[in-house]
């Protein structure tokens, strides 16, 4: 096996040769909102004992760290409705510059204003809001039960507290596709970055997603008729490409897995708050880290890790077509988005 046993901190190679270096934690599969394209109504959340405490979420995160992981974002669920987020951020923090190159956060915004200097301190520097609409109506019909004043006064906070903020808007047709334009300019003035995303077969919802998909390369050709994008060449490793919009800092990415997926350059895995290492988004198989570290120690979680690196698939299963079920039965939520 490519990464040995890595009883002595060597690097992390998955069985395809691809270097991780980047953990995605999803401290809690809980959320104040329920955005339609992401959860049903009535959603069945995790017993709380089910769920890795923040010790050992951190000794988890700590552990991948030494073995090369050099940047880790927490996510979820909704991060910041877990009470010990903020400690967990801060403990994290406390591994930058020691290995660690940047600690981000993807929240929805709700309790953003509350937590951004915070997040500041504890050494975040970056943040991604998601926002998919700025109108009120819209905006409540989207999530259900939000507020979008609170969500734009966290974005707001996160600015003056000094944290680089990027709005992820899925893209959804008839909801709200005519409002990218506007969004993309409004990040321009604002000085934020924009990620447009493709609505993702993770997870029943109450409706068939294909009647909200919207390929991104139609988006792209219609903002390309009212703005000039130049091709930026920033990699996250991630499926997205970069644009940049001329005479802004403004970047834009399309995050686009079901119409043009780089699976070969996936630098990333996933930790779920129960404890399982999911190797991919668009994929069943995980590896219970949490068994290994409570029976096992450091020892077995190295082994768990080596195993779950070796299996990573070297591309996504993602499909979208009218009638057939998720591609994946877990919601993003659960992941960690
Ligand atoms: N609560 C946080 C938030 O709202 O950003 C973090 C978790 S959320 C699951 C992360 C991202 O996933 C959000 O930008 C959300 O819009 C996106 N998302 C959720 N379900 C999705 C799906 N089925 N397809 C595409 N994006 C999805």
């Amino acid at each position: 096996m490519a990464c040995g046993s890595a009883q002595n901190g060597k690097s992390l190679i998955d069985g395809q040769g691809r270097p991780i270096s980047y953990l995605r934690i999803s401290v809690t599969d809980r959320c104040d909102l329920r955005c339609r394209y992401c959860m049903a109504e009535q959603m069945t959340f995790l017993p709380r004992e089910a769920l890795l405490s923040l010790e050992e979420i951190a000794l988890i995160a700590e552990r991948f760290i030494a073995r090369g992981v050099r940047k880790i974002r927490l996510t979820g669920g909704e991060p910041l409705v877990r009470r010990d987020a903020m400690d967990l951020a801060r403990r994290l923090g406390r591994s930058l510059g020691h290995g660690l190159d940047e600690l981000t956060l993807t929240t929805n915004g709700t309790r953003l204003a509350d937590h951004a200097a915070a997040l500041f301190d504890a050494g975040v520097r970056r943040v991604n809001v998601s926002l998919d609409s700025r109108d009120p109506d819209r905006f409540r019909f989207i999530t259900r039960v939000g507020d979008v004043s609170k969500v734009l006064a966290g974005i707001d906070a996160a600015r003056d507290a000094g944290l680089a903020v990027k709005i992820n808007m899925v893209a959804l047709k008839g909801l709200n596709a005519d409002e990218i334009p506007s969004m993309l300019a409004w990040c321009a003035a604002e000085g934020h970055d924009l990620s447009l995303i493709e609505t993702m077969p993770l997870g029943r919802i109450d409706e068939d997603r294909v009647d909200r998909f919207l390929p991104l390369s139609e988006v792209l050709a219609s903002l390309r008729e009212r703005f000039t994008l130049e091709r930026d060449p920033h990699n996250s490793g991630g499926p997205a490409r970069y644009w940049r919009l001329a005479g802004t800092a403004t970047r834009l990415g399309l995050i686009s897995p079901l119409t043009d997926n780089f699976c070969a350059t996936c630098n990333r895995v996933r930790l779920t708050t129960e404890g399982q290492l999911f190797m991919c988004l668009g994929n069943e198989q995980s590896v219970d880290l949490k068994s290994a570290i409570r029976e096992g120690g450091l020892a077995a979680l190295d082994d768990a890790i080596d195993s779950a690196l070796f299996r990573k698939p070297a591309a996504h299963d993602f499909r979208i077509a009218p009638g057939t079920a998720p591609t994946v039965s877990r919601h993003m939520s659960v992941t960690g988005g």
